[in-house]
């Protein structure tokens, strides 16, 4: 009938197609079963507006494999296409600039098709021969047989065809040969076409029977074309979502919840989002949001189009106004997706709030398996987080649940320091940090459990976020001192008892390498614990965050060992007997080894104050080597002392008992300590 030349301004565009585009060769069937599907519904619509009078079948698309032919062959009985809509649709690509956008995109495989509406020619990436058999559903059309060998010429003419519709052939030519196989087919049927609105038949089912598969009557459909996200909510169930969402993870656990998206302005986007069971990291790789373009699967990389936090739940998106041929370069640039990522956080939002709203109960109880994808998102998206204060929740130590607000409500009167600050005491382990958190409640103080993942960086935002608040481990000083208040019990130590119980006390303390103790004294009352270890809350912080970061600039804290402050409570009558056992074993030789070293000291100050004043040349010798020697026998003093109470502690059962207590409470007694501990327990009784 007729011969010609494609449309093409480039020189030639095969060369371009198949060169250029191997990365993602597969996308051809994609493209065509699309087309077909298209084709199909265009029938459809014109048979119900009654521009189309002759008999509508049975609507679907057709995979044919021919091992012998070497071809593949999508068929549909769509609407067809006459000489001149081959001419205009398949002939004249609009190829405008074509050759300053090829050399711009040449490794974007999608970004090319996508720009040319080259979908039918993306068969030439696999065959080296195409046939278009195809007769109009237009009254009185002649079939036509169009066909072209990868040049640009292609070849046109009349043709015997009864039946409406398409049958694209592909001759698919030796370095594709894996499009020949029935199992890549089925996986890519799978892959791309599970879900498209038209049956799409691959082959006839079969059955094992004796040994072997046999083939049955029945067609083998390969798609579901009514999947869930296009039906309506209230008609569905919490088992449809569930299994919906089985077949789209298999072997996955129940999800949390769902939340079925349906937004027809500004624009068009429909879709489930799960929220998952996480049980580990690897899960969440695994199972991503599916991306589809009016049920046709585009990809399983959704990063540029929902937020971040959302890809960590599962589920569809379908939305035509999402560019079918989906590139990195081209959805970065795309406003639209933009938009359409920004209405879905809002959308997520505003469905938990109704959720929470209408069973906040029931919220609670899912709470904990959520709270990582919420405050994920309120960490990440700053509109996330002004909706997420409606139905974000505390939960502390008691199992009670808070929103925000009213956890504020509830500490504020208790709990604000002298600065004016409201502190939010919260333990990130509830059973190691048992006997602080029962102190802080004995206190009258409430305890919020912050054991997710992401708590120490939640926590740093909400101190950003939250005005005049700030949050204090449980354990990060004594209870008297964790929200400090005008008040706080007088010392009733001498400053020598004070000192020496400090050395009486440091000779037993687990100092090494690894952990560091500072000693304290603090009035508790006589009811408080004798002795207390705390974790300063700023260096634990540090210390966590350069654990995180694996090293870099925070490493200077990393390496320091973790320190601790054992405070001893001088009020607790334990401490009480120490003192007194001190002062009648060791008082008087500490006493005139304190005495000596006090008038050693004046000493000291007057021999500093002569050289006042003075260049070091000027000084004379004798004056040094005097004071140099008041420094040795004052030095030697405090060592002897130091020995002294060294010697007296070891002796007394009871200073590495209170310690060795301190420690089992924070769960930090082990080992051979732990043993020694033991023994001495049953010596004691
Ligand atoms: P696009 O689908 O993006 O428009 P294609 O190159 O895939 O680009 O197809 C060009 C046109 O050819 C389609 O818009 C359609 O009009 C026509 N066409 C392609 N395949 C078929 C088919 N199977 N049946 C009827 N028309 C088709």
């Amino acid at each position: 009938m007729s011969k010609g030349n494609i449309g093409v301004t480039t020189e030639n565009i095969f060369p371009i197609i198949k060169k250029f585009l191997y990365s993602d060769h597969e996308i051809f069937l994609r493209e065509l079963v699309s087309n077909a599907v298209d084709a199909s519904q265009k029938l459809k619509t014109l048979s119900s507006i009654g521009e189309f009078k002759g008999e509508l079948g049975e609507m679907k698309v057709s995979i044919h494999v021919d091992e012998k032919k070497k071809t593949l062959t999508i068929s549909d009985n769509g609407i067809g296409m006459t000489a001149e809509e081959i001419e205009k649709y398949i002939n004249q690509i609009a190829f405008s600039g074509a050759e300053e956008f090829l050399d711009k995109y040449k490794d974007d495989a999608n970004a090319i098709i996508g720009h040319f509406g080259l979908g039918f020619y993306s068969s030439f990436m696999v065959a080296k021969k195409v046939e278009i058999h195809t007769l109009s559903h237009k009254e009185g059309a002649t079939a036509v047989k169009w066909s072209c060998d990868g040049s640009p010429e292609y070849n046109l003419e009349e043709e015997a065809k009864d039946a409406i519709g398409t049958d694209i052939i592909l001759y698919i030519d030796d370095e594709n040969k894996q499009f020949l196989e029935k199992a890549e087919i089925t996986k890519l049927l799978n892959k791309y076409c599970r879900f498209l609105p038209v049956e799409v038949v691959f082959g006839k089912k079969t059955e094992w029977k004796d040994g072997k598969d046999v083939e049955l009557d029945e067609d083998n459909v390969v798609n579901d074309t009514n999947p869930l996200w296009t039906r309506t909510p209230n008609e569905l169930k919490d088992e449809d979502y569930n299994k919906f969402y089985k077949d789209l993870y298999p072997m996955s656990e129940d999800p949390i919840f769902n939340i079925h998206l349906n937004v027809d302005y500004p624009f068009n986007l429909t879709g489930i989002l799960y929220f998952p069971k996480i049980k580990n990291n690897v899960e969440v790789q695994k199972n991503k949001i599916q991306l589809y373009s009016n049920q046709v699967f585009i990809t399983d990389s959704v990063e540029n189009i929902v937020p971040e936090f959302l890809t960590l739940l599962h589920g569809v998106i379908d939305s035509p106004d999402i560019p079918l041929n989906v590139s990195r370069s081209y959805l970065q640039a795309d406003g639209n997706v933009k938009k359409i990522s920004n209405h879905i956080t809002k959308k997520v939002a505003d469905r938990l709030a109704e959720i929470f709203k209408a069973d906040r109960k029931g919220f609670e109880e899912k709470w904990d398996s959520l709270r990582l994808f919420i405050n994920y998102g309120m960490l990440t998206e700053e509109k996330f987080y002004d909706k997420a204060q409606k139905f974000s929740l505390f939960k502390n130590s008691d199992g009670k649940y808070f929103t925000m607000d009213e956890y504020n409500d509830i500490v504020k009167d208790n709990q604000t320091d002298k600065d004016g600050q409201v502190v939010y005491l919260y333990t990130t382990d509830v059973e190691e940090q048992h006997s602080f958190i029962q102190g802080a409640v004995d206190k009258g103080y409430d305890v919020l459990v912050m054991d997710g993942q992401l708590d120490s960086h939640f926590i740093n935002h909400m101190e950003q976020k939250l005005d005049k608040t700030r949050f204090v481990r449980v354990d990060g000083d004594v209870v008297e001192k964790l929200i400090p208040k005008e008040s706080t019990l007088e010392s009733s130590l001498s400053t020598g008892d004070k000192d020496d119980l400090t050395s009486v006390f440091a000779a037993q303390v687990p100092n090494g390498d690894k952990m560091n103790f500072i000693v304290t004294f603090e009035a508790m009352g006589p009811n408080a614990n004798p002795a207390v270890i705390t974790q300063q809350e700023f260096m634990r912080r540090m210390k966590e965050m350069s654990a995180m970061q694996g090293g870099g600039g925070m490493n200077f804290y990393g390496e320091m060992p973790d320190s601790y402050q054992i405070a001893v409570n001088e009020n607790h009558p334990l401490v009480e007997r120490i003192l007194a056992d001190k002062t009648e074993k060791v008082g008087e030789q500490v006493d005139s080894l304190r005495g000596k070293i006090e008038s050693l000291n004046g000493k000291r100050q007057e021999l500093e104050k002569a050289k006042e004043g003075k260049k070091d040349e000027e000084i004379p010798q004798a004056e040094k080597d005097e004071l140099a020697d008041v420094d040795k026998k004052i030095s030697d003093l405090n060592t002897k002392k130091t020995e002294i109470l060294s010697g007296f502690s070891t002796d007394n059962k009871l200073v590495s008992q209170l310690i060795d207590l301190a420690l089992l409470s924070n769960n930090m007694l082990k080992g051979e300590a732990l043993t020694k501990f033991v023994k001495r327990s049953i010596d004691l009784i």
